[in-house]
């Protein structure tokens, strides 16, 4: 899709520090991290939001969630803890309209979110 920042990340046009990829996804540090662990998880193909993302069916939303609990192996935080997180419409702060998975770890992750 044109205009999608995350679309232009998958497609190469748009540099990013990928981390992990699998057929369908990507996952690449999130440009403004917010945890020493902050990586993104997309869908290589453009879906608005998790409904969408879900909607897709063919294990894609299952091929994104095992993707975002490698990273958190990856990167040493699956044993301490991690979250992934999909903010989902306005008062969630969705800020990018292509799903995507936070994994967030490193440090403790108060609850409930802000
Ligand atoms: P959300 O608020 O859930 O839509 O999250 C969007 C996330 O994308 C934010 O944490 C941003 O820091 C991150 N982000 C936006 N543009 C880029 C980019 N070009 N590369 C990496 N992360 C980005
Ligand atoms: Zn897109």
């Amino acid at each position: 899709m044109t205009d999608c920042v995350f679309c232009g990340i998958a497609a190469g046009d748009v540099p990013a520090t990928r981390v992990l990829e699998s057929p369908r996804t990507l996952a690449f540090h999130d440009i403004s991290p917010k945890a020493p662990v902050h990586v993104l998880v997309i869908p290589r193909e453009h879906h608005p939001d998790l409904a969408s993302l879900a909607m897709a069916g063919d294990g894609l939303l299952d091929e994104l969630v095992a993707q975002a609990h490698l990273v958190a192996s990856e990167k040493g935080v699956a044993e301490t803890g991690y979250r992934v997180v999909f903010n989902t419409g306005p008062q969630a702060g969705q800020a990018v309209q292509h799903a995507h998975a936070h994994v967030l770890g490193g440090r403790p992750l108060a609850w409930p979110p802000g």
